[in-house]
């Protein structure tokens, strides 16, 4: 079966593009990950995932951003965002997150820090905050240093840690402070092993490390990932670390889980029935490429379903075409 880093090698290729984005299975399988394509589809879901007790964070896709031109519109898509939220009433339960390479980062990194200011005004005018994303390892001093920077205007301002980089226990510990969001990610880009570990299991281990540290801190630790063994571990810690909030509703402090819209949804409702504070990141917006195919090599059996799919082979009632729900741990590629 291929591995992450030959999926995402393959997903660069101008005719891999092509077949993935012209594909009519496509479409259902990117509504499974996406929103859908604009503001409105994405307040809708937002809205839903808040009926069932579910805090959002809202990303508007785009990344790698080369034209000033589009750096500046998607600043401003976000602003529009932030005040549609506003007006809605969701800002309670809704955060945005962000990509720094979507606001000019690579062009201009000086440009891109004025766009996330403007952002995160935005958001506070809202009543509520911003968080941005981890991308890949060239970029992690940029970004760090921009959250850094805007957290004294913004002290809400949430960063990224992604565990399979060898610097990221390091990180954890400079970004455990009093008022500091960080979430922890296992790392969803293919990264060279000088930087970072390449094998699940050390993954998983340098996840562990990172987590005791954030939790055992004064800030408030975001659990991202679905993985079965590393959400009962954080539910150990914060029995250890945090039993006022350990359970109940969040503090000041806290922690929260985090997980990607259309993964383990029963998950997601099974932790906030039990009290515990949850998060759905929703992706939407027309540049989907990109995200669905991180999300595709996760978990490589997906690429062989939707390869299926793509010859028009019939369909599997498992695994990337089952309902979400039948994503649970023992299934193909689950655990650590
Ligand atoms: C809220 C959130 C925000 C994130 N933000 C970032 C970020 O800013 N930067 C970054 O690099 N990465 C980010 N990621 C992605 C992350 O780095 C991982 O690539 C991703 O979460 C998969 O790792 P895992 O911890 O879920 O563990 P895995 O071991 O990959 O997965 C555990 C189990 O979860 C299920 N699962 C996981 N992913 C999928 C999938 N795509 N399809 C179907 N089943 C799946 C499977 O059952 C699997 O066995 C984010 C993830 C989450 C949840």
């Amino acid at each position: 079966m291929l591995g992450r880093g030959p999926i995402l090698a393959a997903a660069r290729s101008p005719r891999v593009r092509g077949l993935v984005t012209t594909a009519p299975v496509t479409a259902r399988v990117v509504r499974r990950f996406v929103a859908g394509d604009d503001d409105t589809a994405a307040l809708a879901v937002a809205a839903g995932l808040a009926d069932r007790g579910l805090t959002v964070s809202l990303d508007l896709l785009g990344e790698h951003t080369t034209d000033r031109a589009r750096a500046g519109a998607a600043t401003r898509a976000y602003v529009a965002l932030l005040d549609r939220l506003g007006a809605a009433g969701l800002t309670g339960s809704v955060e945005a997150s962000v990509k720094l390479s979507a606001l000019g980062a690579a062009i201009d990194p000086a440009m891109a820090l004025e766009h996330a200011r403007l952002v995160c005004a935005a958001a506070r005018t809202a009543g509520t905050t911003v968080t941005f994303d981890a991308e890949d390892h060239t970029t992690t001093d940029v970004t760090l240093g921009a959250v850094r920077d805007l957290r004294r205007d913004f002290p809400t301002v949430g960063a990224v840690v992604q565990a399979h980089l060898r610097r990221s226990e390091g990180d954890c510990r400079d970004l455990a402070g009093p008022g500091s969001r960080v979430r922890l990610c296992k790392g969803a880009y293919a990264e060279p092993a000088a930087v970072a570990f390449t094998d699940r299991r050390a993954v998983s281990a340098s996840y562990a490390r990172c987590l005791g540290i954030l939790m055992a801190g004064a800030g408030r630790p975001l659990v991202a990932t679905h993985d079965p063994a590393l959400i009962d571990l954080a539910l150990r810690l914060a029995d250890r670390f945090r039993p006022a909030t350990a359970g109940a509703a969040p503090a000041a402090g806290g922690y929260e889980f985090q997980l990607l819209y259309g993964v383990r949804p029963l998950e997601q409702d099974r932790l906030a029935a039990a009290g515990h504070a949850v998060r759905v990141y929703v992706p939407y917006g027309a540049e989907w490429y990109p995200y669905l195919m991180r999300r595709l090599a996760e978990r490589p059996a997906n690429v062989t379903f939707f390869l299926r799919a793509l010859r028009g082979q019939r369909r599997r009632d498992h695994g990337f075409f089952a309902p979400p729900e039948a994503i649970v741990p023992g299934s193909p590629g689950g655990g650590t």
